[in-house]
């Protein structure tokens, strides 16, 4: 273990004793250091705003020659602690607010509020003023695991969406959602334990909310699937468009091309409406 100001190696097994605290139990500083930053005895106000202080600022405080002050350090630590509080407070009023604007404009499931009029998608957590922001395009699939009770029959009917009828749904989000209807028949005699669902980003960021199998909960789980099943779709079909749209573009180029192969159009002309097609 090295001394976090000079670097010289501390010698752990020995007590660094200066009116009989320990120092390397403080902050790791040897002796020298703590002899060079004017410090001859350790009391408790000492200690803490050794615990309190920079390392940089000892060692600038050395280099500059001067002394180490306990009132001066304790100030310091003081403005930095009302410092964080407010950072916290602006925090948790920015929270509130972003919050305030997805309740009013948005669809709210729990943890996770999705507004259709700007496309966004907003995840917080418990208790926390965690959040994040996602575009609906940036919603890249999600999965649905229902846990049941197999050993509670019951003839109640909890109504869960196993499926979307006549939902373009492809791919590989279509092979999770489609997995669920296999075992709808069984699933509508178990009680619910809870409904889980992973939702995946573009960026790989990945989103886990769980609800309870209480009836309002189910409820609201049921609406989420159906709503996050509502953007997929709506991804794929834009997807397809934005396919579909650089093939004409292709088309476009390669009659182009051919166009200025046959000295119909200059090189110029060709150069110009190539960059229109492209946007660049
Ligand atoms: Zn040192």
């Amino acid at each position: 273990m090295n001394c976090a100001i000079c670097g010289n190696k501390l010698k752990i097994f020995r007590s660094y004793k200066v009116n009989k605290v320990r120092l390397d139990y403080i902050r790791r500083i040897c002796i020298d250091c703590v002899k060079k930053l004017g410090i001859t005895k350790i009391d408790s106000e000492t200690k803490q705003s050794l615990l309190l202080s920079h390392i940089e600022d000892l060692k600038r405080l050395i280099e500059n020659k001067e002394k180490f002050s306990t009132r001066i350090q304790l100030e310091r630590a003081s403005v930095e602690k009302e410092n964080e509080i407010q950072i916290k407070n602006e925090q948790e009023e920015k929270f509130k607010d972003v919050k305030n604007e997805f309740t009013i404009h948005g669809s709210i499931y729990s943890n996770v509020f999705l507004r259709d009029d700007n496309k966004q998608i907003l995840l917080t957590k418990n208790n926390q003023n965690w959040y994040k922001i996602f575009k609906y395009s940036e919603l890249e699939t999600f999965e649905r695991n229902i846990d049941e009770d197999v050993s509670y029959k019951t003839n109640k009917k909890h109504g869960i969406t196993r499926a979307i009828a006549g939902n373009a749904i492809a791919g590989p989000v279509g092979a999770i959602i489609g997995s669920g209807t296999a075992k709808s028949n069984s699933v509508e005699n178990h009680r619910i334990k809870s409904i889980t669902f992973s939702i995946r980003f573009t960026s790989g960021y990945l989103y886990t909310i769980i609800f309870s199998g209480i009836d309002s909960q189910i409820k609201i789980a049921d609406s989420l699937y159906l709503h996050l099943n509502g953007i997929i779709s709506s991804n794929q079909r834009d997807n397809k468009k934005t396919i579909m749209s650089n093939n004409n573009e292709l088309n476009n180029l390669t009659k182009l091309k051919e166009l200025l192969d046959d000295g119909v159009i200059t090189e110029e002309e060709f150069t110009a409406k190539k960059k229109q097609i492209l946007g660049i």
